[in-house]
């Protein structure tokens, strides 16, 4: 089985991925904590990644892109089912995803789309706080009220600049440019199923598993 899971932030596809790799035993595969765990190597590629994400700045372009893709594949044993979280985000990642999965014995079963409007993603991503030292995550109203220390290690607990309002509208900008055309792409081949992610956590599973009942 492999499925992808996308959807604009917040939408829950992190927590639904796992949920529905701890179901089939799937692996999990998060393209951006997998780079940051690349980054984290000391070889030339981790050097490099880590180089992009912590001098440079910028997106990790194409090549390397493919290059930790290939590697986490491989890595990946033939009969075990993935998770996509995320990933692809934009059409050009597709074409280059379809094509990769086929040279690793595999196909997309299904397309998750969570769905939620503007207001609801950025209401949700908005309430988004992490710990400056450990960067662990805690939604305010929930997790914490006004603490301003970290829980685990005591670290200052802070907003990022892409959680704030206009950082959340300008990735669901990008989301609705770059990666509602990959869904329509797969729409077309009959792969897509989207899910109301305004409903419980509990709900939109329930929706998951019945789409993925009969692969
Ligand atoms: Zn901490």
């Amino acid at each position: 089985m492999n499925i992808v899971i996308l959807g604009p932030q917040g939408c829950g596809k992190g927590t639904q991925s796992e949920m529905l790799a701890r179901r089939f035993d799937l692996e999990h595969i998060d393209m951006g904590s997998f780079l940051r765990k690349v980054a984290q190597q000391d070889t030339p590629l981790g050097r490099e990644v880590w180089e992009i994400q912590n001098v440079t700045r910028t997106l990790v372009p194409k090549r390397i892109l493919e290059e930790v893709f290939t590697l986490k594949m491989g890595s990946i044993p033939r009969e075990k089912g993935i998770v996509f979280d995320g990933f692809p985000r934009n059409v050009d990642q597709a074409q280059y995803f379809e094509e990769a999965l086929c040279e690793f014995g595999r196909k997309i079963d299904r397309l998750i789309i969570i769905d939620i409007d503007e207001n609801e993603s950025i209401a949700r991503i908005s309430k988004r706080r992490i710990c400056e030292g450990c960067k662990k995550g805690y939604i305010l109203g929930v997790d914490i009220q006004d603490e301003e220390k970290c829980r685990v290690c005591g670290g200052k607990i802070m907003q990022r600049v892409d959680d704030i309002e206009e950082g959340v509208r300008k990735r669901l900008k990008v989301y609705g440019e770059e990666t509602v055309p990959v869904i329509n792409y797969f729409k077309k081949k009959g792969l897509v199923s989207e899910i109301d992610g305004k409903k419980s956590k509990e709900e939109v599973f329930g929706e998951i598993l019945e789409a993925v009942e009969n692969i």
